[in-house]
């Protein structure tokens, strides 16, 4: 099973010869790559920079300790795993010769390449490599802000958010509505809110037989909608979904009632509300003004270098890499292909060729699963998806194969956290 999720990893990624060979690496002269955020794209590209150049003095700034992975995250909520089954730590990577520095970055001085950090160091930069994922936006809708997000958390971020809503579903008395609420596209993991609704359905089923699932929605389609709704009919309607057009979508939160209103004044309370508001891009990556008005930062999709600044790269969610969603498997991909780039253009050489790859997977039930695949090219400096790549698990899948794909999706996820944190 390793075998198959590392060649998934791996496969369409077309640089790869380059990063194993090392060709790049070797002729890199010493210089300084700090790495800012330290989930899926970060810890990647730190790991796959000395890797490949063991000369280089690669520096990761992340000021959590621990960092708990969004994927598997809406497991932990249902109870099917412990907290602790999605907890990953830098020691690995501290012991193939990076720093990691356990703070936050403040500023971004472009003019000078320094960093101002959160205990008042500065550190100088040669290359920066920016991959600080998503922040909520605080702004986007009427009341919802950090002091509501302790009320109806947003779970969006792992950690004590996924604590938060795990620990409500639990105290919930049988009976209660549980709704969540889907922002608009792009946002962190597309198929995300669904599959949560799935695995909260299936604990619903065993402990608070009485209660449901209602999905607030401001989109009018989604992705693998297909294949959810399919898996929901068979849920004796414990999962219902409003799509927009339908009034999902939801202009105020009013947390000390619990209460969400639509853009069509519609009221909807319930005894446990998860909020997933519009994201956007890290204030650092704001204020370093490295974001276009989408408020994600614009990448030149052959080397993934920012369009603002020719010594910063990025990867992962902060970007806009559209049509590649915002996935753990595309912050992973992107990372190595920057941190390609970064090493051709630290020798004076050109970049290698870009071929990207997203699979995401997505659990229906504890023991099924299903899968939307697809490479991307780019042509005309722009990211496009491959003709004829995306596949997407059948609507008569049986069983067996839902298992299967359950299965992949476990491996999937060792071997990515081994490719990131190097553990
Ligand atoms: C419920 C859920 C389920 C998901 N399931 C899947 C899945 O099955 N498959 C999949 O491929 N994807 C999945 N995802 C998406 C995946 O989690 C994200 O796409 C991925 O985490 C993006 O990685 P990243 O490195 O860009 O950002 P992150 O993982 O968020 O990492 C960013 C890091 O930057 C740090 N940081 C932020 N600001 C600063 C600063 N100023 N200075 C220093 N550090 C900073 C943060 O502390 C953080 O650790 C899921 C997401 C959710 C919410």
């Amino acid at each position: 099973m390793q075998g198959i999720s590392r060649r998934h990893l791996l496969a369409g990624l077309g640089l790869l010869p380059w990063l194993l060979s090392g060709c790049l690496g070797s002729s890199v002269k010493r210089a300084r790559v700090v790495v800012v955020g330290g989930g899926f794209a970060g810890a990647t590209a730190a790991r796959y920079l000395k890797r490949q150049a063991p000369a280089l003095d690669v520096v990761l700034i992340e000021p959590k300790q621990d960092y708990f992975t969004c994927p598997f995250s809406n497991h932990v909520i249902a109870g099917l795993q412990a907290p602790d089954s999605i907890r990953q730590d830098y020691q690995a990577l501290v012991g193939q010769d990076i720093s990691h520095i356990r703070e936050s970055v403040l500023v971004i001085d472009r003019d000078k390449r320094r960093l101002h950090l959160s205990d008042g160091q500065q550190l100088g930069y040669d290359r920066l490599l920016l991959a600080t994922g998503i922040s909520m936006n605080w702004q986007a809708v009427d009341g919802y802000s950090q002091n509501a997000a302790a009320i109806i958390p947003h779970a969006w971020q792992a950690g004590e958010q996924t604590l938060l809503l795990r620990k409500q579903l639990r105290a919930m008395e049988d009976g209660g509505l549980v709704i969540i609420s889907v922002p608009d596209n792009p946002y962190r993991c597309p198929p995300g809110p669904y599959e949560r609704a799935s695995l909260i359905a299936h604990y619903l089923s065993l402990h608070k037989p009485r209660s449901k699932v209602l999905i607030l929605d401001s989109k009018d389609n989604f992705s693998k909608q297909a294949l959810f709704q399919q898996s929901w009919q068979q849920s004796a309607g414990r999962v219902e979904w409003l799509g927009r057009a339908d009034g999902g979508h939801v202009v105020t939160v009013d947390a000390g009632r619990r209460e969400l209103i639509t853009e069509f004044g519609q009221r909807h309370k319930a005894a446990v509300i998860n909020f997933i508001p519009p994201q956007m891009a890290t204030p650092i990556a704001q204020t370093a003004g490295l974001t276009d008005r989408t408020g994600w930062v614009p990448i030149l999709a052959d080397t993934f270098q920012t369009q603002a600044d020719p010594h910063i790269y990025a990867a992962g969610d902060c970007t806009i890499a559209a049509p590649m969603p915002k996935s753990a498997y595309s912050a992973n991909a992107q990372a190595k292909l920057a941190v390609a780039a970064i090493l051709a253009d630290l020798a004076g050489r050109e970049a290698p060729p870009t071929a990207l790859r997203n699979t995401c997977y997505s659990a229906l039930t504890p023991e099924g699963s299903v899968s939307i695949a697809a490479n991307y090219e780019v042509q005309q400096q722009r990211l496009i998806e491959m003709p004829g790549s995306l596949t997407l698990s059948p609507l008569d899948g049986s069983a067996a194969l839902r298992r299967q794909e359950a299965d992949m999706a476990r491996a999937w996820y060792a071997s990515i956290c081994a490719d990131a944190w190097g553990v």
